[in-house]
C-alpha cells in the first residue's frame, strides 16, 4: 500500500479514523536512516498500522543549536517510511503544532538534571511536550523510541506513566555503522576526518564496558577512562562522559547496573551515544577492545 502523507491535524484525524486494529507511533525529526527504518519495522511487528511523524520540533532546539541547518529530506523520508511498512506519515507545520498563544510545557526535572539536561536547557521540556501532543493526536497503542536517545526514552517513559497516557512505550536497540558509530541524522555534518575521529566514542564506550566487566564500580573511574579517549580526538569538545543508574539517571546503586553516556562535539556535529555496562557488548563495539 502506498503511504498516505498528511500535513494538517484535520487530515490526520480523518486518516487515523480509517486505521483499524492496533496502531504504533514512531516519532522522528526526519533525515531518516536505517536506525529509523528499524524502528518502523519493529513497530510493524507490534501493530497492524504504523504512523510515522516527521517534525523538526523548534522547541527542543536551543537558540544556538542547529534548527535551521537540520536536514529536511521529506521525499526520501516518505519513501523510507513506505518501504519499512508505515501506513501514514504526519508532517505538520510548526504553526499547526504551536498556534499563537501556545503556552504549555511538560518537565521532568529529576531525570534531566544530568547528562544532556544541563547542556541543552529546555530541550527535554520540548521533547516531553511534543511527544505528549503526538501521542494525543495519533492515539496509538504502542510507541517506539530508540535507546540511542537514552535520556529521552527515560523521560518519555516517566511522562506516559505519570500522566496515565495509556500507551505502551518500547525502547529499540541502537543501530550502528560497521565501526560502531551510532547512526544519526547529524552524522552528515561530519567531515571525512571527523567521521574517522567519531569512532572514538565507540572506543570509549567499549573500554568503559570492559572496565565494568572487570569489576570496576566507581562511576568516576570509568568516566575518566572514557574522557581520556574522547577528549584527545581532533576537533572535539566534550560535553560530558557520565556513568549513571539506568533508571534514575543519577548516582549508581550497588547491583542495579549502569549506563555510560557521552556527548561529544566534533566540528558542527554534536554526537551522543550510550551503553548499558551490565549488558552484552554489541558486536560492532567489541572490535575496539
Ligand atoms: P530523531 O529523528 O533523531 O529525533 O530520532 C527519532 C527516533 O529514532 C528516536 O526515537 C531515536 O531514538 C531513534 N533513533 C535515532 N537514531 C537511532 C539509531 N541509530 N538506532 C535506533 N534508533 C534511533
Amino acid at each position: 500500500m502506498p503511504i498516505q502523507i498528511v500535513h494538517s491535524i484535520q487530515d490526520l484525524h480523518h486518516a487515523r479514523a480509517q486505521l483499524s486494529g492496533r496502531v504504533a507511533l514512531v516519532p522522528t525529526m526526519g533525515a531518516l536512516h536505517e536506525g529509523h527504518a528499524t524502528l518502523i519495522r519493529l513497530a510493524r511487528e507490534h501493530a497492524d498500522h504504523v504512523i510515522a511523524t516527521v517534525f523538526v520540533n523548534p522547541t527542543q532546539f536551543g537558540p544556538h543549536e542547529d534548527f535551521d541547518a537540520y536536514p529536511r529530506t521529506l521525499d526520501h523520508d516518505a519513501a523510507l517510511c513506505e518501504a519499512a511498512g508505515a501506513s501514514l506519515l504526519f508532517n505538520p507545520s510548526a504553526a499547526q503544532i504551536y498556534p499563537a498563544g501556545f503556552a504549555t510545557s511538560i518537565s521532568v526535572p529529576s531525570l534531566t538534571r544530568r547528562l544532556c539536561g544541563p547542556h541543552r536547557p529546555g530541550h527535554f521540556e520540548g521533547v516531553a511536550t511534543i511527544v505528549t501532543k503526538l501521542l494525543h493526536l495519533t492515539h496509538p497503542h504502542i510507541a517506539i523510541f530508540g535507546q540511542k536517545d537514552y535520556q529521552q526514552l527515560a523521560v518519555i517513559r516517566r511522562v506516559t506513566n505519570d500522566l496515565h497516557l495509556g500507551v505502551e512505550i518500547l525502547g529499540a536497540p541502537t543501530i550502528r555503522e560497521a565501526d560502531g558509530l551510532a547512526m544519526s541524522s547529524r552524522n552528515r555534518y561530519l567531515t571525512p576526518s571527523q567521521r574517522q575521529a567519531a569512532v572514538g566514542l565507540s572506543r570509549a564506550l567499549a573500554h568503559g564496558w570492559a572496565a565494568w566487566q572487570a569489576g570496576e564500580r566507581r562511576a568516576e573511574a570509568i568516566e575518566q577512562l572514557g574522557l581520556k579517549l574522547v577528549s584527545s580526538l581532533p576537533d572535539s569538545r566534550v560535553d560530558y562522559v557520565e556513568v549513571v543508574h539506568p533508571d534514575s539517571l543519577d548516582a549508581l546503586v550497588p547491583d542495579q547496573g549502569a549506563v555510560m553516556a557521552l556527548a561529544v562535539r566534533l566540528g558542527q556535529a554534536r554526537l551522543i551515544d550510550n551503553l548499558r555496562l551490565d549488558d552484552a557488548l554489541p558486536a560492532q563495539l567489541s572490535a575496539h577492545l
